[in-house]
């Protein structure tokens, strides 16, 4: 963002300096050139011993008049364009300034909000953890199954969090170190094999069949980064789809591409969250979808960020209803 800004910034800049390096070179050239003229034209005159034109005024005067007055001229000219160009360079400066500070202050914004959705997210499980040992240990007598009880509730908590943060640590990771991501060749179905084994326990608690299709293809990768993207996806795939669906993850060539699709027979997304869905912390509004999974918005941000970093394209089409078809593109 910073250096297409930079970029833009300097062309602005150097459009602007020319333009009154430009006007203050006319603007002097022509009033020089137009004393220097006058002052010829009277010399001229002189030399020959003619008579002085009426319209020569100034001519009228002692030369040494004459040069006070066509110092002053040349003063006064001077002192008026450059206020002039003080005037258009404060101008310009103004509507620099606002373009230079309009990336940072659109990253100030976005991080506040990353800050207080962050909070907020963590706020949620402290509280529970909270109120639940302040219940406990205000009841005078509690037996030891309560007691384990509220343990396990707690852990689940502390669960939550540790989910929670390691989510915010690989988004960090891929956003910032995404483009010196060590790259080797790496086997595509190998990849797809290792993110369905990973999600195989929620795929069989919910009874879904996961089918892999397509050639093997070789690409230059990060393979812990490409895991972890189809892992995403094939999660969701499960956790918004219902039980005893199908899920199919295909592997094509298309000319100077691979193209790796995760499609599901789940709920679907609407076509309002459909541009939103990449982005940090958005969930789908579980009343409209009447859906309510586990999740925190930012699976689909780290997967976005990890495409990024491969210099690909992820697309996604939806029907409400029918399912999902998550197309993830990179070259070859
Ligand atoms: P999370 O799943 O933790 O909510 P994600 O960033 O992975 O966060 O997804 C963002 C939103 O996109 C989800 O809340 C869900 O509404 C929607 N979504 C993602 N994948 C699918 C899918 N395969 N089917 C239906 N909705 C999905």
């Amino acid at each position: 963002m910073f250096h297409s800004a930079r970029i833009r910034l300097t062309c602005w800049y150097l459009l602007i300096l020319a333009f009154i390096s430009l006007s203050f070179s006319a603007i002097i050239y022509r009033d020089f050139t137009s004393e220097l003229e006058h002052s010829y034209v009277i010399a001229e005159y002189r030399i020959r011993g003619l008579p002085i034109p009426a319209t020569r005024q100034k001519a009228r005067l002692l030369l040494q008049e004459e040069f006070n007055i066509s110092k002053k001229n040349v003063l006064l000219r001077l002192l008026f364009v450059n206020g002039v160009i003080l005037g258009i360079a404060g101008i310009g400066g103004y509507f620099l300034a606002g373009k230079t500070l309009q990336p940072i202050e659109l990253m100030v914004e976005e991080q506040k909000r990353f800050v207080a959705d962050a909070s907020h997210e963590l706020r949620t499980p402290l509280t529970a953890l909270k109120t639940e040992i302040e219940v406990m240990l205000r009841s005078k007598k509690f037996k030891i199954g309560e007691f384990r009880q509220l343990l396990k509730s707690n852990l689940q908590e502390v669960d939550k969090m540790k989910t929670f943060t390691d989510y915010l640590l690989s988004l960090s990771r891929y956003e910032v170190n995404g483009k010196s991501l060590p790259m080797e060749k790496v086997h595509i179905k190998t990849i797809l094999r290792q993110a369905i084994e990973r999600n195989m326990s929620l795929a069989k608690a919910k009874k879904i069949k996961l089918n892999l299709a397509g050639e093997d293809i070789i690409i230059l990768g990060n393979e812990i980064s490409l895991i972890e993207l189809f892992s995403i996806l094939v999660n969701n795939a499960i956790k918004y789809s219902d039980n005893e669906k199908n899920i199919g993850l295909s592997i094509s060539k298309e000319r100077r591409t691979v193209v790796i699709t995760v499609k599901d027979e789940g709920y679907g997304i609407t076509k309002e969250d459909i541009p939103h869905i990449f982005d940090r912390f958005y969930r789908a509004d579980s009343s409209r979808s009447k859906i309510s999974e586990d999740g925190f918005g930012l699976g689909l941000s780290i997967a976005k960020s990890i495409v990024d970093a491969h210099g690909g394209e992820i697309k996604v089409e939806s029907q409400i209803g029918l399912g999902s078809t998550f197309k993830t593109t990179f070259l070859l």
